[in-house]
């Protein structure tokens, strides 16, 4: 009986971090719930091990369902008949595991019925349930809805709504539209009040929406006649059980096929106002946002796991020329870069994730009284973090999630290119990682403020100080050069004052940025335990080439060159 989180011992290091301390502080409130709810924790290692026992439970039924419904899942898909979905029965089966076991709604409060789990140990179960299979963390994982309900909606609506999603009903995030997509402020979905019924209707087309015969549905639309831009945007919820949506097709995907992606028909379908009117895209989508990014992050880090899990086995198995082929050189480095590339996109994960627990925490505190002035501080700098280190962490995660699922399907040889081994579908279901919630380049958009206002430098200066086993501090040093190189790079091109020049090498100098810290938090990693120390040293000599790169294409680089590129 497998169980993929006691399998991975690199995932309670992480939930192990001595940050956890002070965000089960700020998310118990004193374990006030302890008299309330006999299943609510009495101190902070009651919490812990209430993680701790969770995620063994998500472990086993990851191992145990639905990882070996996955293939299945893949082969049969989903289908819509008569505008609705039918799942694939291997999805029902797993779906119907995750209610049984609680694991819906894990991160809201009790009261609506879930877990009160903070971000860090549910991205945790993100993570092991997208090894296992990520078209299913797409439909479990949209239970992050949830979180905008809770931020931003009404009590009346929070207590509907979160308590049904912790019942085990399935939401969708309906933003997309056929000439919206990266620019969401296009989105044109009407939404009218009808003075005479009280109410909002909707009518438009979305399309590409996982899940989109979802029992609870957050939807953008367009609530003032008139407008062009993202002011004219609202959010709205829509109840399945009122009506007026219909699926007309699902997509023909090239993978995660157990995720439905719909297009969908909104005719006059009743919906109510989430939040204040105008801000659904400028607050409200961009904090849904966030937190879905942060769930693709998680996807993508378990599809490198289960990519780095198939090629090892396979290299150890397969013998050529009187040898296994783990042997080669060739094929261990291979491997050794798969498992530094995930070991670091994995701590850049959780750093993000504590980074967004502290600050949410906070946020959710100031709801029930004033902030201390030393609170507010706290709020501000790990809500800060969380901006910058979002898109680094969806980014990166994404784009080594393909690396890996390539080098995978490499170490297989030709049976790789089989549909006969798990490596050709994990190869298909990561290549949606760098595209929904953003692509690569948008999360590039979103990052690039935060290298020229120098926030990454600063945060990199912090690592710098962290103090590190001495074994590795020839692993520091050389980070810290290559920090310098790249406060250097940042200077060439923000003192150009061009702003097609800073765009064109925004991605690399946010690359840069993003090699440094997560070489910096593997030598963090390996200074509190063994499991790190190849990875460590592995990916810093993979970051300072990176760097080095990165440098050599911007040192000789100036605006005119731009000429070139222009098409
Ligand atoms: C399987 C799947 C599931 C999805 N699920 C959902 C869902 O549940 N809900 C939902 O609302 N949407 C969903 N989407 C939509 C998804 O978020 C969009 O496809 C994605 O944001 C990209 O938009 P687009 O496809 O219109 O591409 P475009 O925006 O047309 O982008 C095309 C290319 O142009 C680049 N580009 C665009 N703008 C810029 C820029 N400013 N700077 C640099 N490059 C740029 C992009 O990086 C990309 O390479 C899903 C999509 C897929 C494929």
């Amino acid at each position: 009986m497998a169980n993929f989180y006691l399998d991975t011992p690199e995932l309670k290091h992480h939930l192990n971090h001595p940050l956890m301390k002070r965000i089960v502080e700020l998310k118990e409130r004193n374990y006030a719930d302890k008299d309330k709810f006999d299943y609510a924790p009495v101190d902070f290692e009651d919490a812990m091990d209430s993680y701790d026992k969770v995620l063994e439970i998500v472990g086993e039924i990851c191992g145990d369902i639905i990882a070996p419904n996955a293939e299945g899942v893949d082969h049969e898909g989903p289908v819509c008949a008569d505008n609705r979905v039918t799942y694939a029965s291997g999805t029902a089966q797993n779906l119907d595991a995750c209610r049984k076991a609680g694991l819906m709604g894990m991160a809201m409060p009790r009261r609506f019925g879930g877990l009160n789990f903070p971000i860090t140990p549910y991205i945790m179960a993100a993570d092991i349930v997208s090894r296992s299979d990520a078209g299913f963390e797409n439909l479990w994982g949209l239970q992050d809805c949830a979180e905008t309900i809770y931020e931003f909606a009404n009590e009346e609506q929070k207590q509907r709504y979160i308590t049904r999603v912790c019942q085990g009903e399935t939401m969708s995030m309906d933003l997309t539209e056929p000439d919206a997509g990266s620019d969401l402020q296009s989105v044109m979905l009407k939404a009218t009040y009808s003075e005479k019924d009280q109410c909002w209707y909707l009518n438009g087309v979305k399309r590409f929406i996982t899940n989109g015969d979802a029992d609870i549905h957050l939807v953008l639309a367009r609530s003032e006649e008139g407008t062009h831009d993202g002011r004219g945007l609202s959010m709205f919820i829509y109840d399945k059980r009122n009506g007026g949506v219909n699926v007309r097709r699902i997509e023909n995907k090239m993978g995660i096929k157990g995720s439905p992606t719909c297009e969908l028909v909104y005719k006059n379908a009743k919906a109510e106002l989430c939040g204040d009117r105008k801000l659904g895209l400028i607050k409200y989508v961009m904090a849904l946002m966030n937190g879905a990014r942060l769930g693709i992050a998680a996807q993508s880090v378990g599809l490198s796991q289960a990519a780095y899990n198939e090629a090892l086995a396979y290299a150890k198995d397969r013998k050529q020329f009187g040898k296994a082929i783990i042997e080669f050189p060739a094929v261990a480095e291979i491997l050794s870069l798969m498992k530094a590339k995930l070991d670091a996109s994995r701590s850049l994960l959780y750093e993000t994730a504590r980074f967004v627990d502290i600050y949410k925490a906070l946020d959710d505190i100031a709801k029930e009284r004033k902030l201390t002035p030393e609170e507010r501080a706290e709020q501000k700098t790990f809500a800060k973090l969380a901006d910058a280190f979002t898109p680094l962490g969806k980014g990166m995660g994404s784009e080594f999630a393909n690396q890996n699922a390539y080098d995978c399907i490499q170490i297989h040889g030709g049976s790789g290119f089989m549909k006969d081994y798990a490596c050709e579908r994990i190869y298909r279901d990561s290549r949606i990682t760098s595209i929904y919630e953003g692509t690569t380049q948008l999360q590039v958009v979103a990052a690039i403020r935060y290298v020229t206002t120098g926030a990454y430098l600063a945060r990199i200066q912090e690592y710098e100080n962290m103090p590190v086993a001495p074994e590795l501090e020839g692993l520091q040093n050389r980070l810290k050069s290559m920090a310098s190189k790249y406060a250097a790079c940042v200077t060439q091109i923000t003192e150009a004052k061009d702003q097609e020049l800073l765009d064109f090498c925004a991605r690399r100098l946010v690359e840069m940025a993003a090699h440094i810290i997560m070489g910096h938090l593997m030598v963090q990693d390996a200074s509190k335990s063994d499991l790190f120390s190849e990875s460590a040293q592995v990916y810093v000599r993979y970051a300072e080439a990176e760097v080095e790169k990165h440098i050599n294409f911007i040192r000789k680089f100036d605006k005119d060159d731009l000429a070139y590129y222009r098409k």
